[in-house]
């Protein structure tokens, strides 16, 4: 997979890719991050991408041409199956959400900034809007950091133990069950006598119980799902 990254602070992306699961699924070339600086294309020499709001207003909007230009840049290179706006309003992002994108081959992802992007590029440039919940952030780079590694996980290869992630909380509705690791006793806190039973078959029937009851306790809705 590869995912493009359009953005007017390149910086804010480049630490979260640089380390643990999501550097090594690019060491091991499962995918690759490219950021693009909209800055480089931008409209003169000041590198402008942003201007006022068309009918006043405090703040910044980012302007159609360097996004266009820079979109156009990309897809005359590679097909892309879709080009996401990180955006407050969008499609809330779920597990199913991820799911779906990590079967992709080619994903843009373009930050907002400021007050936003002119509303042409939401109408005519972008095939979908994902949010990462109902609140609002300054820009879209650390939502986009956040759809990013949540895809990554997912592809195939990119966990050491491939089951890690599907065994993880919302895949199949359910929540993860509780983990424990040593000391079985600490400081008179006992990890359940279950887990420290060795007998398989047992342990799996108790996780899903425990997986089950925390679903209804935690996100009920899950369940009716
Ligand atoms: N004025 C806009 C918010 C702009 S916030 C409004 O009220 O809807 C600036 C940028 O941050 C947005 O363009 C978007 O790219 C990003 N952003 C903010 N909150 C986000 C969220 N919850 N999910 C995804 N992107 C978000």
């Amino acid at each position: 997979m590869r995912i493009d990254i359009i953005t007017c602070l390149p910086d804010l992306l480049e630490s979260p890719f640089n380390h643990s699961i999501l550097k090594r699924a690019q060491d091991k070339k499962l995918v690759e991050i490219h950021v693009h600086d909209l800055r480089h294309y931008a409209v003169n020499k000041q590198k402008q991408v942003d201007d006022y709001a068309y009918g006043g207003g405090a703040g910044m909007v980012l302007m159609i041409d360097p996004i266009d230009r820079c979109i156009s840049a990309l897809k005359s290179e590679r097909a892309y199956d879709e080009i996401i706006y990180m955006s407050p309003d969008g499609n809330l992002l779920t597990q199913a959400v991820a799911n779906t994108l990590s079967l992709n081959k080619n994903l843009i992802l373009l930050c907002g900034h400021y007050k936003g992007i002119d509303e042409r590029v939401r109408e005519h440039l972008i095939t979908q809007e994902i949010s990462i919940g109902d609140y609002v952030l300054s820009g879209g780079e650390l939502a986009a950091i956040v759809l990013s590694d949540t895809i990554i996980r997912l592809i195939p290869g990119v966990l050491s133990d491939e089951t890690s992630a599907l065994s993880d909380s919302f895949q199949d509705n359910l929540i993860a069950p509780p983990v424990y690791t040593r000391p079985a006793d600490y400081k008179g806190m006992k990890v359940p006598e279950i887990l420290l039973s060795g007998h398989s078959a047992k342990i799996e029937e108790w996780r899903h119980q425990q997986a089950m009851q925390r679903t209804r306790d935690r996100r009920p809705g899950l369940i009716d799902e």
